[in-house]
């Protein structure tokens, strides 16, 4: 006997990855470069030079047997004390080493905080659009309650109205990510603040802390010279989950970091149960080279700029082949309106011109459809004249 839900998950990839494979697939008949594959977030931009930099001058002078060993499970002392120094400087917080435990990846920090949190009966509320792998991460790592709000497709801030309707005594979190995947949306201060008032009136409301997981892998990557409000600074309740996947381009290298700020309530036994969730998941600590490559590189980025290009040239062709569009704000996806009610018909149909977009319903927003933009600029210039004609097929 084996666990049905854990093999119901293992046949079934999710619906970014099925698509994927299918461009694998495609693009061994009709060749990688007619395929135009928007399906998944994988940066196409390459880490800053200090990355490799960093990795040569440790192999270098590092002994391998300390460079290849464990850490201590927080990960290791200076690079988390480099992570304090990065924020602080940035955003002007007063955070220290001891806030700090090093993770694999957002996924892990993810996971480890919900473990860190989830009693029996809570619900933990994600607004839509969401990253699709939160509702599996709730009802599966932590076999509780996913409770999803509606999109408030205008802007693709937070549909407040459902949000209120949907605090209950169950209610032990709320997970945000902005930069959004999928939206692109970057929540305003407004926003952030009116979460803040909600979240503290419902906390005294039910005698409990209910804790905001802020999941940031895109927040360095914004534009228009728009001022990522710093959550932690609005609502002291609040993770931050971390990762260098995307603003350092190293998604395959697995590092990121989950912070605990000491203004949360009993911070020093939540962080205490951070390390126990990371311990109990089995995560034993972070990379061990790639800590250091985040202790060094934690105030660069890879070239930022080339998304913003691309955003540019998506945008401006998509609303010139008349598709509606909030014009995101940060992160690498575009989330359009699908020209027909049914957004996976309308996959299907740019299916036939291997044009690979993922339908919204997979992010909780249906009729709309996910485009990563993480490609080379030249993708996408082939590619408008697709999204065109299949506009004109609409339009007929
Ligand atoms: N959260 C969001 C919103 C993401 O888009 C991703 C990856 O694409 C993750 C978390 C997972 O990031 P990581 O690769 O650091 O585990």
């Amino acid at each position: 006997m084996i666990s049905e839900a854990m093999t119901g998950l293992g046949k079934k990839r999710s619906t970014i990855r099925e698509i994927f494979e299918y461009g694998n697939q495609r693009a061994k008949i009709v060749g990688r470069e007619n395929i135009f594959d928007f399906s998944l977030g994988n940066p196409s931009v390459a880490p800053p030079d200090c990355v490799t930099d960093v990795i040569n001058s440790f192999v270098a002078e590092e002994r391998a047997e300390v460079l290849h060993g464990y850490t201590s499970a927080t990960g290791l002392e200076w690079v988390r004390q480099a992570m304090a120094d990065s924020l602080n400087s940035r955003f002007g917080t007063k955070f220290n080493k001891d806030s700090f435990y090093m993770t694999v990846g957002a996924a892990a920090s993810l996971c480890i905080v919900l473990k860190a949190l989830a009693c029996p009966g809570d619900e933990f509320i994600v607004p839509a659009p969401y990253f699709p792998e939160y509702k599996c991460w709730i009802e599966n790592t932590v076999n509780c309650k996913c409770v999803l709000i509606p999109a408030e497709p205008s802007d693709f801030q937070i549909n407040f109205t459902e949000f209120e309707r949907s605090l209950s005594k169950n209610t032990k979190a709320v997970i945000i990510n902005s930069p959004n995947n999928p939206s692109g949306a970057v929540y305003s201060e407004d926003t952030i603040k009116k979460l803040a008032a909600l979240l503290e009136e419902a906390s005294k409301k039910y005698g409990h802390p209910i804790y905001l997981i802020s999941d940031e892998p895109y927040r360095e990557i914004v534009f228009d010279g728009i001022k990522l409000p710093f959550v932690t600074k609005y609502y002291r309740n609040t993770f931050i989950c971390y990762s260098f996947s995307k603003s350092l381009s190293l998604p395959g290298e697995r590092i990121g970091y989950v912070l605990v700020p000491d203004e949360m309530d009993d911070c020093k036994d939540v962080y205490a149960a951070v390390c126990g969730a990371g311990r109990i998941l089995g995560y034993v600590n972070a990379p061990s080279l790639f800590q250091r490559v985040a202790g060094k590189c934690a105030d660069k980025t890879a070239d930022i700029s080339i998304y913003n290009k691309n955003r540019d040239i998506l945008y401006d062709g998509l609303i010139k082949a008349g598709y509606s569009c909030v014009k995101p704000q940060g992160a690498f996806y575009m989330f359009p309106k699908a020209l027909e009610e049914d957004e996976v018909a309308f996959c299907e149909r740019a299916k036939k011109y291997d044009l690979l977009l993922v339908p919204g319903r997979d992010f909780g927003c249906p009729g709309h459809v996910r485009i990563a933009y993480c490609v080379q600029t030249e993708t996408i210039e082939r590619a408008l004249p697709v999204f065109e004609k299949i506009a004109a097929e609409y339009r007929r």
